[in-house]
């Protein structure tokens, strides 16, 4: 591990450390900056994202127990940038003394989709109905219980749809099944029903270690081919009664886990069978800044973020309202253009309303590479909202090659 720069704390503020060096890790950054905090991050290399904008950053793997203490000795507090580091390193940084939030006795359960699901379904949290399954027997007795197709998932290692399988039938898992017992199948599959959703939203929370907690509206999250493309904030249409519900939900879970940080509850909306009322079920959780709340960097008066930072430090959390009416998230995934600053350069004379984010990340084929954001309209003028949809959506391809004009 090499560190480019010797490590500060500015009159006595703290040093968090953040292992992992992608773009939330980078999009911590300005609030650190604003907060007078001095930001740590544990890079997977001297070009990653954060690494790019964090002076700090030392190059290290976050599966080098080694490496990883080291970092954190430097650290007053450690949080994560992804849910990828493994039990055994998070267990000798606890041993170290590292004051690790979220902790991994809460970590565990948006790192493992089956400790996920029996503990929400512990607190009686509404789930898709769910099981483990290590064998063809058991795969099709959970089929012959809920139909065909299933949902098929790795347990550990998944994002953005990598590690879903949709299988009409067993044969679509024999890949799979031959694979139980090792990487992220060691506990065998996690099997749920395909759920009919009407959509998908999102409930943002915070939580201190002294418990006090705050909630973001609830948004609307839109993806493709797996990978959000747009998040709306908050939801359209969304019922009153199912957004209360959604919220008390997603604040029960980071009180009954002990999440410290940003939680993020992806939810399924549904219609209940029997009366119509709209109602949710939970996809999964994320406790770390999240891909449906980077509208809050310029929609809400404190940005997820700069709440992430606040949370882990245990300093009082910011307000978490929308500042406009409706906002907007567009990812900008890589496309066409290998160079953006030309493409950005118009964007900006063309909308000056919109803000740009992009992750200093190489261009690639469908990697997350950057969002735009727009913000206002009127709350009950759908026109209005439509048009800032039509905004965000032109820039992200804009920015993907997609359209040209
Ligand atoms: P990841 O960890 O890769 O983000 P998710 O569990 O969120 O994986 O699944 C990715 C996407 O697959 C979801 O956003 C949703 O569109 C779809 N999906 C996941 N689980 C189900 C399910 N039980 N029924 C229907 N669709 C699902």
């Amino acid at each position: 591990m090499s560190s480019p720069t010797p490590l500060r704390a500015d009159g006595g503020f703290p040093v968090v450390g953040i292992i992992g060096g992608g773009q939330l890790a980078r999009m911590c950054q300005p609030p650190a900056v604003n907060l007078s905090l001095t930001l740590s991050v544990l890079a997977e290399s001297p070009t990653a994202s954060a690494a790019l904008v964090v002076p700090h950053s030392p190059v290290g793997e976050h599966t080098d127990t080694e490496a990883v203490l080291a970092f954190a000795r430097e650290c007053d507090v450690v949080t994560f940038d992804h849910e990828h580091v493994p039990t055994e390193v998070l267990a000798a940084l606890e041993a170290d003394g590292a004051v690790l939030h979220p902790s991994p006795r809460a970590l565990v359960h948006a790192q493992d989709k089956l400790a996920m699901r029996r503990r929400l379904t512990e607190l009686g949290l509404p789930c898709p109905r769910w099981a483990q399954a290590r064998t063809r027997a058991e795969v099709e007795a959970f089929a012959a219980e809920v139909g065909w197709p299933l949902v098929a998932k790795a347990p550990r290692g998944g994002y953005d749809g990598k590690g879903v399988l949709v299988c009409r039938t067993a044969d679509d898992l024999t890949g799979w099944l031959a694979g139980v017992g090792e990487g992220g199948l060691v506990d065998g599959i996690l099997l749920e029903e395909a759920v009919p959703f009407t959509r998908e939203l999102a409930a943002l929370v915070a939580r201190s270690p002294s418990g006090q907690a705050v909630a973001w509206p609830v948004v609307e999250t839109v993806q493709t081919d797996g990978v959000c493309t747009e998040v709306i904030a908050p939801a359209p249409e969304l019922d009153d009664e199912l957004a209360r519900d959604a919220v008390q939900g997603a604040l029960r879970i980071a009180g009954e886990l002990g999440v410290t940080g940003v939680l993020a509850v992806e939810l399924f909306e549904v219609r209940d069978p029997e009366g119509g009322r709209p109602a949710y079920l939970v996809n999964e959780l994320a406790m770390r800044p999240h891909n449906s709340g980077h509208w809050s960097i310029d929609g809400a008066v404190t940005s997820q973020f700069e709440q992430h930072l606040r949370a882990v430090l245990d300093l009082p959390l910011g307000d978490p309202s929308a500042r406009d009416p409706w906002t907007v998230m567009g990812n900008v995934l890589g496309g066409e253009h290998p160079d953006l600053y030309p493409t950005y350069r118009h964007l900006m004379a063309r909308d000056p309303g919109l803000k740009v984010h992009l992750y200093g990340k190489g261009v690639r084929a469908g990697r997350k590479i950057g969002h735009v954001t727009v913000g206002g309209g009127q709350e009950d003028d759908p026109a209005s909202l439509a048009a800032l949809r039509e905004r965000a959506r032109h820039a992200a391809d804009y920015l993907q090659g997609v359209v040209t004009e």
